[in-house]
């Protein structure tokens, strides 16, 4: 897929990937081979019928292919641009043995663009009523798949504006605010409502939405923060990745003072951790004009974050330190002024296959730094969990049986507030299996 070139796009927000023009997705879905037994389809969480919208696209249907795709899929403008799919449905495609898998992400994306207006089928209403906590992938996933099947659904989300981290994690550059908020619209069409500033625990209680609600659904997400807990990590000048990435996606601290919200950040920045939300962070410093290095403690191999994203941040000028981790934070004056790092070499293979990184004696070194963001993982939102007695496993993770329903009768969850940190596709295919739970559950 064509880009937007570097030396272009580094001082802006504005999208990096152009898309499809027509000619170039006819081309792309004339490769597909339509095989009989899509082993794609395998590998997309939601099971979209792969071969058929391609087919679609290669006959020109483009209206056609875009309503295939929605068949399974509520939010394919956003799923085609941020899906792992090289892990996902490209993985499996049978050309992928060949190093040419199906750009289906490019394709899927090509036909959310092109395919034209879509019908609001706003369903019958069958007189039950369902509360959605939270806006994100899950919520907007199962509030869409209810309302579908005409319950009434309201989702309840904590900040002013829908999205989750769609539209507070990850950044314009990738996926643009105004994509997002067109895939709510079509959401609301179908009926749903969104109340937003609802912080449920707070200023409506689990409880009182079971007694309002036939069903409640808990799609909270996994935004607490993790720290490194070293030494210095409450300077002035150290981030979270949350914080720093709310400030500018949703508070639009880049654009202070035209926002009342600001953003402190230096000459020299670093960022730790080697996810999506790392190279999120680190692209974001970068076109706030920083010197950006990425600190990571195994080696560019096993770097958690899609291998397109790493390949751009480098590409932007971004600098990385492989097989180091923090051990301090150095201040002067409150200040951040550098961080204290130590080698690591890479052990054993740990239970998740990848080798468990170790520090190596006397090996510390000093990187000079007057903003750090600690991008090393979220967990799951502890609030409801901590004050309902819901079931929660070790991670405050709430704990699901195979079909979405909680510890508690009546109150269902999905997303990442069940897996911990996951992605955009699996929370929404774990939130339509429950939305289904829901409505076998409401009719049995
Ligand atoms: P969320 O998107 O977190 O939504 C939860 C919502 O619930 C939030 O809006 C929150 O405000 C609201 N909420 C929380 N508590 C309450 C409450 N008590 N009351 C009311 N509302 C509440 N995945 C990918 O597939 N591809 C990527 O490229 C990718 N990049 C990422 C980049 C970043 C920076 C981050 C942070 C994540 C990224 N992910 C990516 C992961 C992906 O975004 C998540 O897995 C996905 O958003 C989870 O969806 P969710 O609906 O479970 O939760
Ligand atoms: Fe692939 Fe994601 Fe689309 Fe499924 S939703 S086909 S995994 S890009
Ligand atoms: Fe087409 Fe690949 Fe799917 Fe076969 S596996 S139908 S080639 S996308």
């Amino acid at each position: 897929m064509r880009e937007r070139k570097v030396k272009e796009r580094i001082r802006d927000f504005k999208e990096v990937p152009l898309g499809f023009s027509e000619e170039e997705a006819i081309r792309e879905a004339e490769r597909c081979l339509q095989c009989k037994e899509p082993r794609c389809v395998l590998g997309c969480p939601v099971g979209i019928d792969i071969p058929a919208f391609i087919r679609m696209i290669k006959e020109r249907r483009f209206s056609d292919a875009l309503s295939k795709i929605l068949e399974k899929n509520h939010l394919p403008a956003i799923c085609g641009r941020v899906c792992p799919q090289e892990e996902q449905c490209e993985k499996m495609c049978v050309l992928a043995k060949r190093g040419e898998p199906i750009a289906i992400g490019a394709l899927e994306r090509f036909a959310a663009e092109v395919g034209g207006k879509r019908d609001a089928k706003k369903a019958e209403r069958n007189g039950k009523k369902v509360a959605v906590v939270g806006s994100g992938p899950a919520g907007l996933t199962a509030a869409a798949t209810l309302a579908e099947k005409g319950y009434d659904v309201t989702i309840y989300e904590a900040l002013h504006k829908a999205g989750g981290v769609l539209v507070y994690g990850i950044p314009e550059f990738r996926l643009p605010k105004s994509i997002v908020e067109e895939e709510i619209e079509h959401v609301k069409k179908l009926g749903v409502e969104i109340i937003t500033d609802v912080l449920v625990g707070k200023t409506i209680t689990l409880e009182e939405l079971q007694r309002k609600y036939d069903a409640v659904f808990i799609a909270t997400g996994a935004g607490l923060p993790r720290f490194l807990n070293v030494p210095g990590e409450d300077l002035i000048g150290i981030y979270s990745a949350n914080e720093f990435l709310i400030r500018i996606n949703l508070m639009k601290a880049n654009l202070f003072p035209e926002y009342d919200t600001p953003i402190l950040i230096g000459k020299k920045t670093v960022v730790i951790g080697g996810g999506n939300v790392a190279m999120d962070s680190a692209r974001v410093a970068l076109r706030m004009g920083a010197d950006v290095t990425v600190i990571y403690r195994r080696t560019e191999k096993e770097m958690p974050a899609r291998i397109e994203e790493i390949k751009r941040a480098k590409e932007e000028g971004v600098k990385f330190i492989f097989l180091a981790t923090p051990v301090k934070f150095v201040g002067e004056n409150g200040r951040l002024k550098g961080v204290e790092c130590i080698r690591m070499r890479l052990g054993e293979i740990e239970k998740d296959g990848r080798r468990k990184p170790v520090p190596v004696e006397n090996s510390e070194f000093f990187v000079e730094s007057d903003t750090a963001v600690v991008a090393i993982g979220q967990s799951p939102n502890p609030l409801i969990g901590r004050i309902t007695g819901i079931k929660t496993g070790d991670r405050g993770e709430i704990v699901v049986d195979e079909e979405g329903r909680t510890s508690i009768e009546g109150v269902y969850a999905a997303g990442d507030i069940t897996t911990g940190a996951a992605t955009v596709i699996e929370a929404m295919g774990a939130a339509k299996r429950a939305a289904y739970t829901i409505d076998r559950d409401l009719h049995a």
